[in-house]
């Protein structure tokens, strides 16, 4: 499939995807500068506060008002709701709850069918899978090939899920995990593997979450070590990040800077606007790593004031079922 200028330029003015996704997403599977990537539905789109405000408000219309319309059909909705309630496990009955709520504004909405249709004009193959009951990972991939790989990957994923849980169980540790397969190796070196990560980088990862430590702040005291002229203007290492969810092992990683100038290139060989355009991405993508401890911080400060905030309205769950 070719990428044509007229199509780049069609894409650059959709609104309904981030800049970083087409980029990174789109465009570098499409050129075959990476094997394959992955983006979340909807935290990744545009609207994504938008769309996680409806799902909570779909969620909760349904769970404590017994209905997801208004009018006559409201009435069908209270016996429909009432019977799920009646014979399911509450948290089954929760989380298909909520999935609903997610099926009904997500998969509607402008920015969803703007990622689908980009997909099939890039030519590009897709794989959809439901993570949690509000989240799903979208994996693109331009080799039909990848995408039985990916259906085994995530196969294999629901095992390791398993293991370690019961892992966990068996030393002792109850604590709940939200996505307790990120704390095995093999799921993260093969992820890693999929989306095109350099070994040293993805091995880095894995030393990290072992030692209990956040990769994204170890990646960003790294940059913040750096001298100031490293940072800015020509020098700054920019194509070690060349994806929004990749830390690179040191910014001086001649793999991950590798990766980045070859999807720089091939994207510029495609059209000669796409590298600056990619170099951007990857800068803003730099710049996020690099502010990560502040930006943790005031989500932090969001979550207290929202939790302190709200002490009196009892709302039972959060929308993600935790
Ligand atoms: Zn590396």
């Amino acid at each position: 499939m070719s990428v044509t200028t007229k199509m780049v330029t069609q894409m650059l003015n959709d609104d309904n995807l981030q800049q970083q996704t087409k980029l990174e997403d789109y465009l570098a599977v499409a050129v075959e500068a990476r094997p394959v990537s992955m983006l979340l539905v909807p935290a990744d789109f545009p609207d994504a506060e938008g769309i996680k405000g409806r799902i909570d408000h779909g969620f909760r219309a349904r769970y404590y008002h017994g209905r997801s319309h208004e009018g006559i059909t409201a009435f069908l909705d209270t016996i429909r709701y009432g019977a799920m309630r009646a014979f399911m496990n509450p948290l089954k009955y929760k989380a298909s709850l909520l999935r609903e709520a997610f099926e009904d504004n997500v998969f509607s909405h402008s920015n969803y069918k703007s990622h689908r249709r980009w997909a099939k004009r890039l030519g590009l193959e897709t794989y959809e899978t439901q993570v949690r009951p509000s989240l799903d990972e979208m994996y693109l991939a331009s080799d039909p090939g990848k995408i039985g790989e990916i259906a085994a990957f995530q196969q294999r994923r629901e095992e390791i899920r398993r293991e370690v849980v019961q892992q966990r169980r068996q030393q002792g540790d109850m604590q709940f995990v939200l996505l307790p397969e990120e704390q095995s190796s093999e799921y993260l070196s093969g992820l890693g593997n999929l989306l095109g990560y350099p070994q040293c980088c993805i091995d880095a990862y894995i030393d990290d979450v072992e030692g209990g430590i956040d990769s994204a702040l170890r990646a960003s005291n790294q940059l913040s070590e750096l001298k100031d002229s490293q940072q800015e203007g020509e020098n700054a290492p920019v194509e070690a990040y060349f994806a929004s969810t990749f830390f690179p092992c040191t910014p001086a990683c001649e793999q991950a800077r590798t990766t980045g100038r070859q999807i720089a290139s091939r994207l510029a060989e495609v059209d000669e606007r796409l590298q600056d355009h990619a170099n951007r991405a990857f800068r803003a993508n730099m710049d996020f790593v690099r502010k990560y401890p502040q930006i943790r911080r005031q989500r932090r400060e969001q979550v207290m004031s929202k939790y302190l905030g709200g002490m009196g309205d009892d709302r039972g769950i959060s929308p993600d079922g935790g």
